[in-house]
């Protein structure tokens, strides 16, 4: 026989955090408190924490630190020292435990143009690990991208806009590719789109020169999102607002923005956060496999990266930036120094991409219900404890 519930026992497990300011959708709670149940939060509030009934689990007590909903990157390549664009399994993992570490709960792992063959192995690959909870899934970065605005990524192997060729992809990642990005100007691509929005991928519009009238068309057919708005696109210009433009124009598009100081000028972080709104705004890293390690030398995909003063930029063409050497706990960092209120950046990092990804029945958001995935940041907004489905995966004794 179970034992009878205990009446005088709150549900939940009795773990229960306390003094935190936790950023929640409906504003900050200062002092709040979060319950957990097993793996979920259970409940949020602020004041008086629950009574304890479970003396064998002390209360932990923040200290007034930062709470944030643990972050979801849709653009991540690589992290500390690894890749998912090249390497092993090992490798692969060893990529996500290391952006886990820094507040990332969930993460797609994205992959740069190459040979198609390689691309349908590694999407196999990566699909075991989506398999496995590892990751959230794929985005390919590639290969139907302008070699006009390339960026860091290799011309060699960027195509032309191909059904066949996207169905061969798809397959491969087993269900698993959640977004795709391409140059809409490319023959071929609005039949891409709609095959792609057909079977729920994400159509993203990045490394491309389209014109404004171009991806106006591209939206129109079911593309949704821009990928690193204004990084590897033309230049927006008052007559000719370009992609960027026309991407932050219409309101069923979310933006990525690599707001790490390096890649766009803060007034453009700002201008982006304001037109797009923080339902729309979404923070990415586009990380590479530098992110957290020292200055020197690296791969993305097929092309040789060198790191100076923590700026990746590509061995043969040093005006093009090579993917980002941040964590999305540095452009959290970035962006609330730059100007962006705390809760709106929550939402960028946490809240809108779960939403875009389908998963905002499961994580995002400091409510209940939802995953315990959640980042303790100190008051410079460093993460000093990671919980990742109420599991302390980071961070000091005690917790
Ligand atoms: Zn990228």
């Amino acid at each position: 026989m179970p034992a009878a519930p205990d009446p005088g026992r709150p549900p939940g497990d009795g773990r229960l955090l306390t003094d935190g300011r936790v950023v929640t959708p409906r504003g900050v709670l200062n002092p709040g408190w979060i319950r957990l149940a097993g793996n979920l939060i259970d409940a949020v509030g602020t004041g008086d924490p629950p009574e304890r009934v479970a003396p064998e689990r002390p209360a932990v007590d923040l200290r007034g630190q930062w709470v944030l909903p643990g972050f979801v990157d849709m653009h991540v390549h690589g992290g500390g020292g690894a890749s998912f664009t090249e390497g092993t399994e090992d490798d692969a993992r060893k990529v996500a435990e290391f952006h886990r570490a820094q507040g990332t709960t969930s993460m797609l792992a994205s992959l740069v143009t190459a040979p198609l063959a390689e691309l349908e192995a590694r999407a196999a690959m990566l699909a075991r690990l989506a398999d496995a909870g590892v990751i959230a899934g794929l985005h390919l970065e590639g290969p139907f991208l302008s070699p006009a605005r390339r960026g860091a990524q290799d011309p060699r192997y960027m195509i032309a806009p191909d059904v066949a060729v996207f169905e061969r992809l798809h397959a491969a990642a087993r269900g698993h590719l959640r977004v795709i990005t391409l140059a809409p100007e490319l023959p071929g691509a609005l039949a891409v789109i709609q095959a792609a929005t057909r079977v729920g991928v994400i159509v993203a519009i990045g490394h491309t020169d389209a014109t404004a009238d171009v991806t106006v068309a591209a939206i129109d057919v079911g593309a949704t999102h821009a990928t690193h708005l204004f990084n590897g696109m033309r230049p927006p210009h008052h007559r000719e607002p370009g992609a960027a433009g026309a991407l932050l124009d219409r309101s069923e598009v979310t933006c990525e923005v690599i707001a790490d100081g390096v890649h766009l000028h803060d007034i453009v972080v700002r201008l982006a956060a304001r037109a797009a709104g923080p339902g729309r705004l979404v923070l990415v890293s586009d990380a590479m496999a530098a992110a957290g390690m020292p200055d020197g030398r690296y791969q993305l995909g097929s092309m040789r990266v060198t790191v100076a003063g923590g700026v990746a930029r590509l061995q043969e063409d040093r005006a093009a930036i090579a993917g980002s050497t941040a964590t999305l706990a540095d452009v959290v960092r970035h962006a609330i120094a730059a100007g962006l209120p705390v809760p709106d950046v929550a939402a960028a990092a946490s809240t809108t991409p779960a939403r875009v990804l389908g998963l905002a029945g499961r994580t995002g958001a400091l409510s209940p219900g939802l995953a315990a995935d959640l980042v303790v940041c100190d008051d410079d907004f460093r993460p000093r404890a990671v919980m990742r489905q109420g599991q302390w995966l980071a961070g000091p004794a005690g917790y």
